[in-house]
């Protein structure tokens, strides 16, 4: 947990106003954290009208968006960025005092030390593709191309499609190679396949970026290879499904042994591709989307081989972009960062190699982050919030109209078998065997790539490791994971505008308590529903309660596809289905938790004129959700994202609360009153 001081000097950033020269003494923590919480409101709008205005008005006056950014929320990005300053500060003093060598000091010192010398990248200039490139060079059929995509793979460029490492959905103890569509440049099919003129426009800027890209890697028919490549992977977006449709568990489950692969798709040289990834002993598959396997092989043999060298190329200068000289970067930038997603300036160096060194020895820094920043109470107040959530989710199921007795029973038990972890892991992940060097930059994110593949690709079939955690300590973000039953809150979530140990309770209700009822209600959403107490993905509803319930979430799913971020770009309401879902569930239990809270603690002093502790619950939860955003990057969001915009966050689960409209008496016909009104759980 922060300091005292540490947290009036956050606040102080989320108010974004300069402190009055000479002005008197510093505020109590209390009366600052009242002026963070009403200073980012407009209390002259109706809450029952426009409670996103109501709770963020104050903020979304005074605050811009970063030109660095293309995104910025009140919580998320506020206290991520703190986080990247303190991370500087351990990176640097590791860098200037690295200890002995093969040490975690000396790791992520040197790993970040090369990152900031751009000198040296420079005068490495290309040399670093020179190895992929000659690989690639030597490409002649199916089989070396299957090959190099494999070592790619494991190298960190992701070509051809997707792999990666997952529990077996129906045996989640242990873990499955995990086979899925991608290899597109792009971050949608829809951006190879919409005819909306904006992603026509875009397509467009991407080919004369490849061209860009290819041409400063030294190809002499960049332009034509770019026509090529944009052609085959139009081919793969063809063959992708719908991201919505990514979410459906069932349709992604299919296992498959090395044989079964093979029958699938006998024109790609499997063999030869897990050989390339440096781990042939991998035999238990699962396979997402097979029919996009089949179409890649297709697709593989009706190309030129020249093509396919070149995509291969293009994806490995995409990839490793940051890590190459100016030119590249800013290249990469003015294409994914300025006309993908409105942002306007690239962000300094130093925090591009904060993350990459995040990226690379995440736990080392998570190491010394918690040392630092994380008190050991926070964890104990935590476990205390997240019983009193998990009481009020099955307090609230005989209330459930769809439910019947026998669903609800075994709705108990699943939740009764949730596990929590809280802060960071109890064993540390073992970055001793990864050499990292101050001398190249290139060498070590490749280097980090591999050590990570390899760690993961050696389990596959083997048990799943219940220690491992899918973020590191720092992450601003909390998740569930459905093959463990586990929901997972990282200390980085742990502190203001989430929460602190000074703020009112239903301040931390409102915040942390409704993520936590989030990540716990996924546990049963359209998807996470689908498996058991114990990770094991099986039916285990009626089937009558089961069709009520896919009725509950249908309202929530056209509630939410109303939604429009600029007129005709609306949210995609099947995309983001979970998500509302959850955070439907989660704000109501958190109300209902504080409800005992207040049970059990007594009513607490006054916290502002005219604003109750309950109204307080729900601003501090919209307040989570105060956002500036490009209009290039809302745009992005509704096509690739599953959590809706902010701004719908803020208002979406609350319209459907009968709390909520109790709590402002709020009207049949007010806008913040949804009809009819969506009840999930
Ligand atoms: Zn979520």
């Amino acid at each position: 947990m922060p300091s005292p001081k540490s947290l009036v000097a956050l606040l102080l950033l989320a108010l974004a106003a300069p402190v009055a020269a000479g002005s008197p003494a510093a505020p109590t923590p209390s009366e600052a954290i009242r002026e963070a919480v009403l200073s980012s409101m407009d209390r002259t709008v109706d809450p029952c009208d426009d409670f996103y205005r109501y709770a963020c008005g104050g903020w979304l006056d005074k605050t811009e968006l970063p030109a660095d950014q293309a995104r910025w929320t009140r919580s998320f990005s506020t206290i991520a960025e703190r986080n990247r300053e303190l991370v500087r500060e351990l990176l640097e003093s590791a860098a200037a005092d690295p200890g002995p060598a093969g040490g975690e000091r000396q790791q992520i010192g040197d790993f970040f030390a090369a990152c900031m010398n751009e000198a040296a990248v420079e005068k490495a200039g290309t040399t670093p593709l020179a190895g992929p490139f000659e690989r690639i060079a030597a490409i002649a059929d199916a089989r070396d191309l299957m090959a190099v995509a494999g070592a790619l793979g494991r190298d960190g460029v992701n070509a051809l499609l997707g792999a990666g490492r997952v529990p077996d959905f129906k045996n989640p103890g242990v873990y499955l190679f995990y086979l899925s569509q991608g290899g597109l440049g792009l971050p949608d099919r829809d951006y190879y396949l919409s005819e909306d003129p904006r992603k026509r426009e875009l397509l467009g800027q991407y080919r004369e970026h490849v061209t860009r890209m290819l041409t400063l890697a030294g190809s002499p028919a960049a332009a034509a290879e770019a026509e090529a490549i944009v052609a085959f992977e139009t081919g793969l977006a063809k063959a992708s499904r719908p991201r919505s449709e990514m979410r459906d568990r069932d349709r992604l489950y299919n296992k498959l042994d090395r044989d079964g692969l093979v029958k699938l798709t006998p024109g790609l040289p499997w063999a030869a591709f897990f050989e390339g990834a440096g781990h042939p002993e991998i035999v238990s598959i699962n396979v997402a989307v097979p029919e996009f396997f089949s179409g890649l092989e297709q697709l593989v043999a009706a190309t030129p081989i020249e093509t396919l060298r070149a995509y291969l190329r293009w994806h490995v200068v995409r990839e490793r972009a940051e890590l190459l000289p100016a030119a590249f970067v800013d290249a990469d930038f003015a294409f994914y960062g300025r006309a993908l997603s409105g942002q306007a300036e690239i962000q300094p160096r130093w925090k591009r190699c904060v993350d990459q060194t995040g990226r690379a020895l995440g736990e080392a820094i998570g190491k010394l982050w918690v040392e630092r920043e994380f008190a050991g109470n926070s964890k104990q107040v935590a476990i205390e919030m997240i019983e009193d959530i998990e009481k009020a989710f099955e307090a609230n199921l005989p209330n459930l109209a769809w439910m019947d007795d026998a669903t609800r029973a075994r709705a108990v038990e699943k939740a009764r078998k949730v596990s929590n972890k809280i802060g960071y892991p109890d064993v540390w992940r073992d970055y001793s065997a990864l050499a990292i060097s101050r001398g190249d930059f290139f060498a070590n994110v490749t280097a980090a790539d591999r050590f990570e593949a390899d760690r993961q690709l050696a389990q596959i079939g083997r048990p799943v490791d219940r220690n491992e955690w899918l973020m590191t300590p720092h992450t601003v973000n909390a998740y569930y994971m459905s093959t463990a039953n586990e929901i997972a809150f990282p200390a980085g979530i742990l502190q203001p505008p989430f929460f602190h140990r000074d703020h009112p309770a239903a301040m931390n209700y409102g915040a942390i308590g409704a993520v936590m009822g989030h990540e716990l209600t996924h546990g049963f959403d359209d998807q996470g529903r689908k498996s058991d107490g114990d990770g094991v993905l099986r039916e285990w509803w009626e089937p009558e309660v089961a069709a009520k319930f896919e009725a509950a979430a249908a309202c929530v799913e056209r509630q939410f596809s109303a939604f429009e971020v600029e007129p005709g770009v609306k949210v995609d309401g099947k995309l983001t289905l979970g998500e509302n879902i959850a955070d439907l569930g989660g704000l109501k239990q958190a109300f209902s938790a504080y409800q005992s809270w207040k049970e059990r603690h007594g009513a607490p002093p006054p916290f502002a004129e005219g604003l109750t502790h309950d109204q307080l619950l729900f601003v501090s939860f919209a307040q989570v959700w105060c956002t500036e955003a490009s209009p290039e990057f809302l745009r992005r969001q509704v096509v690739t994202d599953s959590h809706s915009p902010g701004s719908f966050r803020a208002v979406g689960a609350a319209m459907n609360l009968p709390a909520f409209r109790q709590a402002f008496s709020c009207e049949e016909g007010d806008r913040m009153v949804a009809a009819p009104t969506c009840t999930v759980w």
